[in-house]
């Protein structure tokens, strides 16, 4: 049997066994998996709180595998990257959300923004800037309507090597949010030197809105760093009314999650926006 590395050691240990059979076997099959299109992207709405307008959609990639039906994101992505899988996908997720959004635009759609997951691999990959030109060559989607999400932990590893490349990829005119905010550790001060426009507050602040105080005065906190910086904010996992109506009131720009609408097809997305009066 092939072995990966760390993960060698799993070949000892007989009660996991079955999980690394399962593991190579899911690996084997998400080999090729964009080439043979059973890859698929969802898009979730993201509401201008002040308006009620869409502001934008975060494209979220599935896989429609032909047994295992539709594989989320937090099973297959983690693995893509381990075995190197990530640039593929990640490339088809590019091409594919730049060609949405001007699909859309031709239907008579018009998505402000749309934004994209970057995994390390790809930032460390020497050739990425020239995919994403290519995206949005190809596409014909202005380079400002393309926002890159990265985390902190991406950001972390190598804070120098980060900086660098987004600012080169600044020069496309596209646009960076940092993901999960306030989860990893990350230096205020590498944060700072970033070329951001957008700060993410993660979804374990917003379930925390109503229950805890600490929660609450961590989002407070989070968005008066954002304004401090001159970031606008954007909340995810906004499920319910009164964490939206908090986030409104302590100035949060942008929100996300099942109560606006869940990741959806792009038919779905366009149905429900498509002459939608604003809010
Ligand atoms: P993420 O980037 O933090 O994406 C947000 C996740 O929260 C999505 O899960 C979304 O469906 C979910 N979500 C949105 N609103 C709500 C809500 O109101 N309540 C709850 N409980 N959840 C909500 P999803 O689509 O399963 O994606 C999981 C993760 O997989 C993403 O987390 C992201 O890290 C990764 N991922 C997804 N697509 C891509 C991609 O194209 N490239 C890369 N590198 N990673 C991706
Ligand atoms: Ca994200
Ligand atoms: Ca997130
Ligand atoms: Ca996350």
């Amino acid at each position: 049997a092939k072995t990966k590395g760390r993960n060698a050691y799993q070949f000892f240990e007989p009660g996991l066994a079955a999980g690394v059979l399962e593991r190579l076997m899911m690996e084997t099959a998400l080999r090729g998996a964009a080439g043979r299109g059973e890859l698929r992207l969802h898009f979730q709405p993201q509401i201008d709180l002040r308006s009620g307008a869409l502001a934008g959609v975060e494209a979220l990639v599935r896989w429609q595998h032909p047994q295992l039906g539709l594989v989320s994101p937090a099973q297959f992505i983690p693995l893509a990257e381990e075995v190197g899988l990530i640039s593929e996908i990640g490339d088809w997720v590019l091409q594919q959300a730049c060609a949405q959004m001007v699909a859309w635009e031709a239907q008579g759609l018009r998505v402000p923004r749309i934004a994209v997951n970057l995994s390390v691999q790809q930032i460390e990959d020497p050739q990425h800037m020239a995919r994403v030109a290519q995206a949005l060559a190809h596409s014909g989607l202005a380079g400002a309507r393309l926002e890159l999400e990265v985390t902190e932990s991406l950001i972390m590893r190598q804070p120098e090597q980060a900086q660098r490349h987004l600012q080169e990829l600044l020069s496309l005119g596209v646009e960076f949010a940092i993901d999960d905010f306030g989860t990893g550790h990350s230096s205020l001060a590498y944060l700072r030197r970033l070329p951001l426009h957008r700060l993410k507050i993660d979804q374990s602040f917003v379930r925390d809105i109503g229950e805890d105080s600490g929660g609450e005065a961590i989002v407070h906190a989070v968005i008066a760093l954002a304004r401090a910086l001159g970031l606008h904010t954007v909340a995810e996992g906004v499920e319910q009314p009164h964490q939206a109506e908090f986030l409104r009131q302590a100035g949060c720009d942008t929100v996300q999650g099942y109560h606006f609408g869940r990741p959806m097809p792009a038919a779905q997305l366009l149905e429900r926006w498509l002459d939608a009066p604003a809010r």
